[in-house]
Parts: C-alpha cells; structure tokens; sequence
C-alpha cells in the first residue's frame, strides 16, 4: 500500500517549513508529508488526491490563515477524507476558536505554537492519532481477504474475531463480489466450507477453527514460560488492567483470552462514560490502547486460549488450556467476566445502545428524563432498576414474563414498587419485536395469555434477562453463588466463620476468593458494579492484593 499522508498548511513560510521538518524528522518512513501555503493550495491538493484514492492520515493546519482559516479549511476537508485526524495550530487568542471546533467538525487536538520541542509535544499527540486513524483505515488490498456468505455463522465468527482483534481484512461476499466467487473457486469442490481466508503469504484456509487463525494472523497462542508469578483468567477491562498494573510492577505476568481483548466493552461502540475521554471512545480503541499499554510493559498476552481448568497445589495455582497445556502461577487473577443475555427480537439489531441498554446502564438514566421507559425483566436487578430509574423518568412500565412480581423478586423490592406511583407492572407480558430507525422509538408488547400484541411508544428499554459469569473452569475450586458468580471478601465471612477448608489465621483479602491467591476482579465477582471503570480499577486493585499475599507465602 502507498505510504498514507500527512498533510499540513501554513501561510507564514518559517511555520509551514518548520512543521514540514518536524514532521519529515519523525513520519518519513511511514508517511508521506505534503505542505500547502494556504487553505486553498491545501484543499486542491485534497481533491487531487481523492481522485487517486490515496489515503490521507492526518491535517494539521494553522488556524490562521488569511484567506481560509485552519477551521474553514477542516470543515472542506472533512467532506472528502471523514477519518482523517485533525489537528489546529493555534496561539493563545485562538483557544476559544479551537474548543468550538471541537464541536462543529470533531477537532481532534490543537497544538499552541511553538511546539518545541517536538518530542515532547507534537509527536506523543500525532502519534497517538495516527495510531487510532489505523484503526480505521481502509484495509490495503494486498492483506488478509475472507470470503463467504453473509449468512454463515462461521462467516460470521471469522469476521468478528479479526475485527475484535484489530485486524484489517477486506470481505468478500461470493454471493455478490465475482472476485470472492473467483478466489472459492480455486479451492478442489470437495473441500470447499465457508468461509475461506486467504492470507498475504499466499496460505489459504478453509473453515479455520479461531487458534489456528490467530497463529496464522501473528497473534501470540503459546506462552514462553512454564510458570508466572501472575496468571490472569480473561482480557477484558478487568483482565488488562491487572495486566497493566502487574506487569509494570515487576510481577511475570500472564493474560489470557480466549477471544480477543476488550471482553464485552471491546464490543462497545461508543463509550461515554470513561474518565479521561470527553469525546467517548469505542470499546475497539480503548482495547487497542490497553492492549498496546500492557504488551509495553511486559505483559505477556495470549490469545483465543480458553481456561479449561483451574487447580491448586500446595501455594502454587495451575492452569489447563484447551489443548491441555498445564501452566503455573503463584497467584491467579480470574477476570473472565459474564455474557450478557441479549434481547433476540426482530429490530434489536442498531438499536442496542441507542434506546436499548442493558443492565442499568445507570449513566443513560438521567438522558431520559421525564420520558417513558421500559425496564424488562422479574428479577431483583430489574426491579432495582425500575426504583432506580423512577427518580427520572415520567414512567417506567416493567415488562415481567410471569404471572406475579413475587415470582421472581424479594418481598422488600416488590412492595418499593408498589408504593411508587409512577412504576407501573406488566406481569404476564413479553416483548416481541422494537422499533426505531436511529434510536428506540416504540415496543411490541404481547399478553402471553391472550396473544394480543400492542404497540407502545417507548423512549428507553433497560433489558435485565441475566447475564451468565464464565466460571466453569473454577467450579470446585472457588465459591460461587447458585448464579454462578464467585464470592470475594468479606462476602466469603457467613456468621464470623471462614469459608470452608480455609487454613489461614487471616480473613480473604477484598476480591480475594474462598482459595487462597485466586482473586477475582470485574463482572464475574459476585456484587460487582458492572461498569468499564470499576472493572480496570479492580483489576488494579487485585494486583495490589497479589502483593499482600506472596509476602505472606
Ligand atoms: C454492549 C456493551 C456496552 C457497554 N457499554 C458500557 C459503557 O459505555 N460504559 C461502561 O462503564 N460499561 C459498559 N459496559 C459494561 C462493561 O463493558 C463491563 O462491565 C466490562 O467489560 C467488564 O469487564 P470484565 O473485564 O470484568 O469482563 P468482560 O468484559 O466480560 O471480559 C471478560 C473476558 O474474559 C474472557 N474469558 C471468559 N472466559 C474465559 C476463559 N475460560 N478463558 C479465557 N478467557 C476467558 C472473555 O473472552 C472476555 O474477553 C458495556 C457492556 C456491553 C456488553
């Protein structure tokens, strides 16, 4: 693929040849950097180069220019390259111009002049732009292509395991590009299964099962060592975030996913409500970041690995893969997280996120203020939620599938709702299909006794069907809840007692489990806040907690 570009314009020749040299000294290997003296010179150059679909990476342009001021010029330019970043250079008068461009055409940093020294900053900034515009980039035709069907779920699964790992790959549907159709049929009839992926080293593979894909992709599968001071089950936000924290702190660290990083935020299209991003993030870049803060560290990461099995000898932990490698640790870290049970009814699809949430996605309650929503689900999270949500809204109407509140919920939370005056309970209900081009706009709602299907008008549906913890491989070895959830802490201390088969003089530590140096951090502990910002910090913290254990071992 041609070097993707870097454009910048400056009316005064000492700043633009200044830039240009800065620039040159940093990006030349990897960039093409192309100056202009003004907003027009630039925008011409643009247009040229859309004609020959080259591929501009960033703008960084000086707000002030005479004819056309940086902003003007930006708002021309994001018509023909939408992805590209975009940085202002600005001086003090201009930060007020700056910060309003941030919102009316996504300004993603301004830079005062001088920037001297540039190390310090103009490249930190650039690159991290440059990295997240990679993200989005147009995959170059010479990398990975997979064809298939749109219909096939191991298309499917294909597909989203090179985009939840940040790999570009170009899709082929055969049933509507002649190029797929022409690439399935250099494969013998025989053994021909969807999808095939055709790699740059010009190695094919059919149907691949996801290892055998993350090996050939260069996703780390093995580990380097036998045995780890830290072993950690899952990479999500929890996962990286002990991730980063042992591993910066001097602990052999391993994580292990057995997809990709990221877990269920990875899935997120837009983060709103992590500190630090005013902007919001999608879950991918925040993974991608993570994933990129860990490895530099020295964490070691392996990928589309399951944890089968987890077992304890003596102080030391063992962990079996699914191809049957053993691997040891001296304390474990299980952040493998929960599956959140989706709502599977014609028109979710787009939705999610945009009127549709799950859990009580308490940050979105007060956007519906004074509106009605719609809470689904019989049990104590539902009707906390419904509590929850009644401080905000008009009206939550809760949608239960069975015939009485009590069914499913404690006495306690059954009598809030009653005696709150704008919850109003369906029992007996269920939702069949939503509505709503670019966010929720109404609910079918059927009476499983009579069949009668009714359309409400709905600002907000807030799904509390369950989520289920990956906990399998510590069945026997840790507590969980009948949900399936592991107990830490305090939460392992019943009438003052220790948990069973506990030998120590010492309680568990917090995100401590009933053995002693597991730890378990984010969704799959039991009572966790099942936010991105609770997870990492729980990660973080568990690593701290590693340390108070292996001084006492
Ligand atoms: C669509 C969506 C949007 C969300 N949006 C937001 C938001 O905007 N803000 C917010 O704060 N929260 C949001 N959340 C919630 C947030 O993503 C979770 O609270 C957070 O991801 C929990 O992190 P975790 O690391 O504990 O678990 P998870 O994210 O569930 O990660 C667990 C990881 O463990 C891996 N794993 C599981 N079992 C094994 C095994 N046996 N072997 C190896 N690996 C294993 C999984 O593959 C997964 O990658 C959202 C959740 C979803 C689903």
């Amino acid at each position: 693929m041609a070097k993707p570009i870097i454009l910048t314009a400056d009316d005064e020749p000492q700043v633009l040849n200044a830039v240009e040299r800065d620039l040159r000294n940093h990006y030349k290997g990897d960039y093409r950097i192309i100056k202009a003296r003004s907003g027009a010179e630039a925008l011409d150059a643009l247009k040229r180069l859309k004609q020959r679909n080259e591929a501009v990476a960033l703008f960084l342009v000086d707000q002030r220019m005479p004819e056309m001021t940086g902003t003007e010029f930006l708002t021309e330019a994001v018509g023909l390259y939408p992805d590209a970043r975009k940085v202002l250079l600005t001086a003090y008068a201009d930060t007020q111009a700056a910060i309003d461009s941030i919102n009316t055409i996504g300004l993603d940093h301004y830079l005062m002049k001088p920037w001297d020294p540039p190390e310090q900053h103009l490249y930190p900034v650039l690159d991290d732009l440059l990295s997240t515009w990679w993200l989005s980039a147009p995959p170059p035709y010479d990398g990975i292509r997979v064809a298939g069907t749109l219909w096939s779920p191991a298309s499917h699964d294909v597909k989203d395991f090179l985009s939840r790992n940040r790999i570009p790959y170009l899709w082929l549907d055969i049933e509507k590009s002649s190029e797929g159709m022409a690439l399935i049929e250099t494969i013998p009839p025989d053994e021909r299964k969807l999808p095939v992926v055709f790699l740059p080293d010009g190695s094919v593979l059919v149907q691949p099962d996801l290892r055998m894909l993350a090996e050939k992709v260069g996703l780390r599968t093995q580990a380097t060592m036998p045995f780890y001071d830290l072993i950690i089950i899952g990479g999500g936000p929890a996962g990286l975030g002990a991730a980063v924290y042992g591993a910066s702190e001097g602990l052999r660290t391993l994580m292990i996913d057995k997809e990709a990083t990221g877990g269920q935020a990875g899935t997120s299209s837009r983060i709103e409500n992590y500190l630090g991003f005013p902007k919001g993030l999608s879950g991918a870049e925040l993974a991608d970041r993570a994933t990129t803060q860990a490895i530099r560290l020295g964490a070691e990461l392996l990928l589309a690995r399951d944890v089968v099995k987890v077992r304890v000898e003596e102080s030391n932990k063992y962990i079996t893969l699914d191809d049957g490698t053993e691997l040891g640790c001296k304390a474990l870290v299980i952040a493998s997280g929960v599956k959140v049970i989706r709502l599977s009814v014609p028109g979710v699809e787009g939705l999610e996120g945009a009127g549709i949430y799950y859990g009580a996605a308490l940050t979105e309650a007060a956007n519906y203020r004074d509106q009605h929503v719609f809470a689904c689900g019989g049990a104590n999270s539902a009707g906390q939620g419904a509590m929850f949500f009644s401080r905000y809204a008009s009206k939550v109407t809760m949608l239960v599938r069975s015939e009485s509140l009590e069914a499913g919920m404690s006495q306690y939370l059954v009598d809030q709702i009653r005696s709150t005056p704008n919850i109003e309970v369906l029992t007996g209900t269920e939702i069949v299909a939503v509505h709503g081009v670019n966010t929720l706009e109404a609910i079918d709602i059927r009476d499983r006794a009579t069949g009668a299907v009714t359309t409400c008008p709905a600002a907000a549906l807030f799904v509390f069907i369950g989520a289920k913890p990956h906990t399998e491989m510590v069945a026997g070895v840790v507590e969980r809840n009948s949900a399936g959830f592991i107990l830490t802490g305090q939460d392992l201390i019943r009438d003052g007692k220790k948990p069973l088969g506990w030998k120590l003089q010492r309680d568990p530590f917090p995100l401590e489990t009933s053995a002693p140096g597991i730890f378990a951090a984010g969704d799959v502990r039991q009572g966790a806040v099942r936010r991105v910002a609770s997870a990492v910090g729980e990660g973080a913290i568990a690593v701290s907690l590693v340390h108070q254990y292996l001084r006492t071992v």
